[in-house]
Formats: C-alpha cells, structure tokens, sequence
C-alpha cells in the first residue's frame, strides 16, 4: 500500500469520537514504523504524551492519529497524537530477546504438557543436571504439576511428551502469536493499525 494511501485511511479516524476531558496519563501513543506497521508488538511500541510531542517537534516523526484531547501554552495548543508514525525506518531485530514474557507468548501460555494455562512455569526439557542449557530450544512452559511430575527426568525418561519442540522464534513467529493476546489498552485508533487483517475479515 502508497503511505498517501496509509494517510487517507488513517484521516477518517482523527475525528473518531472520543473524550476531549480524557485524563492526559491515558493518552500514550501508538508508534509506528516508517511503513506503517507497529514499531514493535512485545511489548506494544507506546510513548507517553511527552515523548510523543517531542518527537513531533523534532520532526522526527509524523501524526497519524490524534485524540480529541487537546495540550495548551501560551502560544499554541494541539491535539495530543493517538498514533505516530517514525520518518526513519527502524530494521526490526530478525530474533526477539529470551525472555519469560516471550517464552510463555511462543508457548501461548499453556503447558507444553498438558495444555494447563494454569499455574505456569518454566521447564528444562534436558534437565539442567544432565547438561540441559537455559536457552529457547530447551526450555518449555509447564505447569506446576508437570514440571513437577517430570522432576529431574527427560520428557523421554518420563514418558511425558511435548505438544511443540522448542524453538527460537523469529519476531514475526511470535508477533503471529502476539494476535491472539491483545494488550490491556487498546486507543480506538490503534486497531486498524494492530489488526487491521482481522477486521478485514470481520
Ligand atoms: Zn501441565
């Protein structure tokens, strides 16, 4: 897609309906990449009004969204942005970093076990006693009644079998999981930007 086209869509949302009283705490702002896909999905790439505003000051950035919600000085006075977009284009990393957000996110938060989304921890596939390294393709989330079923055993020792190998996930991979698990704040003029596929299909 043209990014004039990107604009034109996103112009039809300035005007969303939305609370011009809304508390300034609650008015992050969506950034976007140069090509118009979130800088990042995990965690969402959100700034504070603050930084925000700077950023469009320094011209580093362009507005794509803004809420009714409006900033004042002496001077001048603005709709705070809703969603921006960076002139530069920032390569996304090809691998996201290990962490335990991200591994439970490859995993979709359920047991690699059992399926259990309760009581989730982490798991040495090759326990750490027999050499098992804490790396993505040896560690799975489990349960807590698993993990401690398996014990110090392999998967194999415990006749227990995983639902999915580990992997090392690329940032895509898991940005597809990530659909699945929205973030807590979502800005009306955010969804197009997040899932907009989805809605195509709506
Ligand atoms: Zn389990």
């Amino acid at each position: 897609m043209l990014k004039a086209e990107l604009i034109e869509r996103a112009a039809r949302f300035r005007s969303a309906g939305d609370d011009p009283s809304r508390h300034l705490a609650d008015c992050p702002a969506l950034v976007l990449n140069a090509d118009y896909t979130p800088l990042s999905y995990y965690p969402l790439s959100v700034w504070s009004w603050q930084t925000a505003i700077k950023a469009v000051f320094l011209e580093r950035v362009d507005i794509v969204a803004s809420y009714e919600r409006e900033v004042h000085s002496p001077s001048w006075s603005m709709q705070l942005p809703s969603v921006i977009a960076l002139r530069d284009f920032v390569r996304p990393s090809e691998f996201p970093a290990f962490t335990r957000f991200n591994l439970f996110l490859r995993d979709k938060f359920t047991c690699q076990y059992c399926g259990s989304t309760q009581h989730l921890t982490f798991d040495h596939v090759v326990p750490r006693r027999l050499g098992g390294r804490t790396c993505w393709e040896n560690i799975a989330a489990a349960c807590s009644p698993c993990n401690l079923k398996k014990g110090g055993r392999t998967p194999r020792q415990a006749g227990m079998r995983l639902i999915e190998e580990p992997i090392r996930p690329t940032t895509w991979q898991l940005q597809d999981r990530g659909r699945a698990f929205p973030p807590n704040y979502l800005h009306e003029t955010w969804r197009d930007w997040l899932y907009w596929d989805v809605e195509l299909e709506a």
